[in-house]
């Protein structure tokens, strides 16, 4: 290269030489006249002078060009800066997003809106900090606004989907889930979240469908993924039952038993629509399967009304049978020592209450009650019967249909928790242990940050953040137990 611009150089000085040479050899005069000015010069002259003009307008040309570029790069620096400031303050603001200050995330937040021009940043921060601001509208309005952008829709929808949940709007709620779903069904919380707001709506068979998608992504564990089904079915059963189509009602129940055959609203299901069409044998059968895994008083009952038999010996016979698969457990000893008190086998009632622990201190309020009933059927001992329900109050507890996700009690079991909305967590259980023991565990957990703690996607302020809001309800998570 170096090389070749040389020789090209060097050429050229050999090309002016010769015609230097040249002009030399053939000397001349040039004379210019123009109104009235008359103009004596050799062409020597002429050529130098032409040369020199080149050069200076040369140097013209690139002078000019240089002033040209040069407010563009001052520009270019000061936009630098400006860029700089603006990403410093967004950094900032998410920061203070973390630390949950709203009143700096929002100044932060304003800076780099003005400083940057890009939209889909400095929304996202805008309306996590109207959100810790409390400043609701405002939020909804970033959030309605990123949906314009591609990148930035589904985050957009998560923040909507949040603020409907905050309000109370399961509609909008669910429209929005349905929404985030479409553009990214691999998403979990978008999975989960949908998944119970069909399920919270009645809308059972979508819910099924949605469970398919949990079930394929992996998203839900089968054995989980088993269960919901199973009482998705128990659900679709009923509302087929209500709809006068007990053809499909019992379809639905007989499928949920294939899938769940050892949960007892599964099993109460089946063997309730068995007895109603007059087929007490197959429902005998049915409880008779479930009893061993969850054993329940209204199992007992449905089993006994199977049985159809009013002699109450008989019905302890019935129940003797029922309960052997699993004679050791309370409610085995419970149902018994029921049927025992109303066929008078005193002794017989009290080994069960006995045996099931009524004599420990910490014994079930069940089993203090049914003491103090056999206390005043056997002897009339007002005493006694005063003692054991004294017990009974002062009992920590006894089996209940507890929620798995917020703990909130149930008369009977129930679909979805009236208290916070989750699907399925219903549990036939004793009351986790005593608050004393709970707080003591918390202590030792208060410093550790949960890891949910992110900085994105948004999350309400701690203080309004009520379990229906949570993105990812409990419905879906594997049993504890
Ligand atoms: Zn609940």
């Amino acid at each position: 290269m170096t090389f070749l611009r040389t020789l090209v150089w060097f050429v050229l000085l050999v090309v002016a030489m010769i015609a230097a040479v040249w002009l030399a050899e053939r000397p001349g005069l040039v004379t210019v006249q123009w109104q009235g000015w008359r103009l004596d010069t050799s062409v020597g002259i002429v050529l130098i002078t032409i040369v020199a003009l080149c050069v200076v307008s040369a140097l013209l040309y690139a002078l000019w060009r240089w002033l040209r570029g040069a407010p563009s790069t001052v520009f270019d620096i000061w936009g630098e800066s400006r860029r700089r400031k603006g990403y410093r303050a967004l950094t900032q603001g998410m920061v203070a997003v973390a630390a949950g200050d709203g009143v700096e995330a929002q100044r932060n937040a304003r800076l780099a809106e003005k400083l940057l021009e890009e939209p889909p940043l400095t929304r996202l921060l805008s309306a996590q900090a109207a959100q810790l601001a409390g400043d609701r509208d405002a939020a909804q309005r970033y959030f309605a606004a990123m949906l314009d952008d591609p990148q930035m829709a589904f985050l957009g929808l998560r923040g909507l989907l949040m603020q409907s949940l905050k309000d109370g709007d399961s509609s909008k709620a669910l429209a929005y889930a349905e929404q985030a779903f479409q553009r990214r069904p691999d998403t979990p919380w978008v999975v989960r979240s949908l998944f119970d707001m069909q399920a919270r709506a009645g809308k059972w068979r979508e819910a099924q469908e949605t469970l398919q998608v949990g079930l394929k992504r992996k998203i839900v564990d089968p054995e989980r993924g088993r269960t919901l089904n199973a009482l998705l079915l128990v659900e679709r059963s009923r509302a087929a039952e209500r709809g006068g189509a007990d053809e499909d009602a019992i379809d639905h129940a007989k499928a949920a038993v294939a899938l769940a055959p050892d949960r007892e609203p599964v099993a109460y299901r089946y063997a309730e629509l068995l007895i109603k069409r007059g087929d007490g044998r197959k429902a005998q059968k049915a409880i008779e399967r479930t009893w061993p895994a969850s054993p329940h008083p209204d199992l007992a009952q449905l089993y006994l009304a199977a049985v159809g038999e009013k002699d109450p010996l008989k019905r302890v016979q019935a129940l003797n049978r029922l309960t052997a698969s699993n004679a050791d457990d309370l409610d085995s000893r419970i149902a018994l020592a029921r049927e025992c008190l109303e066929a008078r086998l005193w002794g017989e009632a009290r080994r069960h209450l006995v045996a099931a622990g009524a004599e420990r201190s910490d014994a079930p309020t069940r089993l203090c009650r049914l003491m103090a009933d056999l206390e005043e059927q056997e002897y009339g001992d007002g005493e006694k019967v005063r003692q054991w329900l004294s017990r009974a109050a002062d009992s920590p507890g006894d089996r209940q249909w507890r929620c798995r996700s917020c703990a909130a009690v149930h008369d009977r079991w129930q679909a979805v928790c009236d208290s916070c909305g989750a699907f399925g967590t219903a549990e036939w259980r004793m009351p986790p242990p005593s608050a004393q023991a709970v707080a003591a565990a918390a202590a030792t957990s208060t410093l550790r940050l949960r890891p949910e703690q992110e900085i994105l996607p948004p999350e309400p302020p701690p203080a309004e953040k009520t379990p229906a809001a949570s993105p990812t309800p409990a419905s879906m998570a594997p049993s504890s137990s």
